[in-house]
């Protein structure tokens, strides 16, 4: 079985969970994505990882759940496509994505617009539009 040092981020950056995703999940960057696009891929890899401390922590306090549902069993998490990345100012951008998934032999396509503004030097997801297009 893969250690968590040598399997490849689940974002599909290429390289390996310690030097993408990882390092914002925990450790000294812990929660300083640099900018939204880094944040939404980190997010992703915490959902494919069912790492829900991260997904809340990274949540805007203004729409952030009280609480999330891990994976359900047999979910597998296929891939994630980043389309574009946006910032609109300073404080704010949009990246649009899609994200694939699989569940008792059903494929699921996640395509959504999501926003991000940026706190006191931090970002977070605030919220996000699906987008029905195929
Ligand atoms: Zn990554």
């Amino acid at each position: 079985m893969d250690t968590p040092d040598t399997l490849p981020c689940p974002c599909g950056s290429g390289r390996p969970l310690p030097a993408c995703c990882g390092r914002y999940h925990a450790g000294e960057l812990a929660g300083q994505a640099p900018d939204a696009e880094a944040l939404m891929r980190s997010r992703y890899s915490a959902f494919v990882l069912d790492r829900l401390d991260y997904l809340l922590a990274s949540w805007h306090p203004d729409t952030r759940p009280a609480s999330i549902e891990p994976n359900e069993p047999g979910l597998r998490w296929l891939g994630l496509e980043v389309k574009r990345h946006q910032r609109q100012d300073a404080d704010h951008a949009t990246v649009e994505f899609v994200a694939r998934s699989k569940l008792g032999g059903r494929a699921h396509r996640l395509h959504e617009v999501s926003r991000f503004e940026r706190i006191d030097g931090r970002w977070y997801y605030l919220d996000g539009d699906l987008s029905r297009s195929r």
